[in-house]
């Protein structure tokens, strides 16, 4: 089959699309599926970089969130028939552990996620286990549904169970026009949320808006925090929805109010940032780590985005051989969304 692939680390040129061997299997408890789309995460820029410590199969398929049809599933795939529509669950964990028994999958000790620590979906086909496979109807195309899996999941865990967000709170999202932010917008809108968002570029700020956030602030134009202080009466936000780490990490803690939270999933700013410590418990504020979520948040959100409560935002999609600029569109920040492979 073709397929992207990497065969070591390094920058998008060496992103190769192939001739690779055929996505193995399906063994009785998997089903292979025929990708239709596979969205881009920063995530997949992350690891085809290299981290301290990282261990992936290579050469290496990147890709986590991906949905196809079933070209053939196991005899033990319960459920499965061939052709049906389907999204596959990004992660993977044991199923029998205290979290995983209480809907917090993304605390096992076995947690991976498919295309970072397995094979990915940068290919015409992958095979995965039949628990990480959810059926999806014909609402949007399976382009659309590559849009939400990683990104809804993230947002919605990190809003909600991390976050604790509740109806008619101020909440601080960064950068709407990512994945992540595009998604969080919505999300928090439909809670019942005040939505204060920011973006890099005046074209943006419309685009904002139309998925339903209260103000936006263009960062380049404006102290981000200064702002948000402006437009809450001085008090600050009761959340900060953080995903850009050190560009933003002083300032994000400095936009709370009294009480509140920060829940913080990405570190696409930079890894590193300091904290104020007296000024951390003279204003009783809290940070939550956030990563991924449970299958039965997903379950919730594709409910949600069947409705149409919820919709996937795609900016471009790209034929597969084209990932590696994909890859530098992300890096750049030059698209307002979701970037979807098709191969
Ligand atoms: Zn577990």
């Amino acid at each position: 089959m073709k397929a992207v692939v990497f065969h070591e680390h390094g920058g998008v040129d060496k992103l190769r699309y192939e001739d690779v061997a055929d996505a193995p299997g399906p063994g009785a408890h998997e089903v292979k599926i025929r990708v239709r789309g596979c969205g881009v995460n920063h995530l997949d820029i992350w690891v085809r970089e290299g981290m301290r410590g990282l261990d992936i199969p290579m050469p290496h398929i990147l890709g986590s969130e991906v949905t196809g049809e079933i070209v053939e599933a196991g005899k033990s795939a319960l459920g499965f028939k061939v052709g049906q529509r389907v999204m596959v669950t990004p992660g993977i964990s044991c199923r029998r552990c205290r979290h995983c028994l209480s809907g917090n999958d993304s605390q096992c000790e076995e947690f991976q996620i498919v295309g970072f620590q397995t094979q990915g979906g940068y290919a015409e086909f992958i095979t995965v286990s039949a628990t990480n496979v959810l059926p999806i109807s014909d609402a949007w195309s399976l382009e659309e549904w590559a849009a939400v899996p990683l990104v809804f999941l993230t947002a919605w865990h990190m809003l909600l169970k991390r976050g604790g967000l509740r109806p008619g709170e101020d909440v601080l999202i960064h950068a709407a026009g990512s994945g992540i932010g595009s998604a969080a917008v919505q999300i928090a809108k439909l809670c019942g949320a005040r939505v204060i968002t920011t973006v890099g570029s005046r074209e943006k700020i419309e685009k904002a808006k139309k998925l339903g956030a209260d103000d936006v602030i263009n960062y380049r134009e404006q102290d981000f925090s200064e702002a948000v202080k402006k437009l809450t009466g001085g008090k600050g936000v009761e959340l900060v929805f953080e995903h850009i780490g050190q560009e933003t990490w002083e300032k994000s803690l400095r936009s709370l109010a009294k009480g509140g939270r920060m829940a913080i999933c990405g570190v696409t700013g930079g890894p590193t940032g300091t904290v104020d410590i007296p000024f951390l418990f003279l204003r009783q504020l809290s940070i939550h780590g956030s990563y991924m979520g449970g299958r039965n948040e997903l379950l919730d959100v594709i409910r949600l985005i069947e409705q149409g409560k919820l919709r996937p935002v795609v900016d471009t999609i790209f034929p597969l051989k084209d990932a590696a600029p994909a890859q530098k569109k992300m890096a750049e920040r030059k698209f307002f969304g979701k970037l979807v492979l098709r191969p």
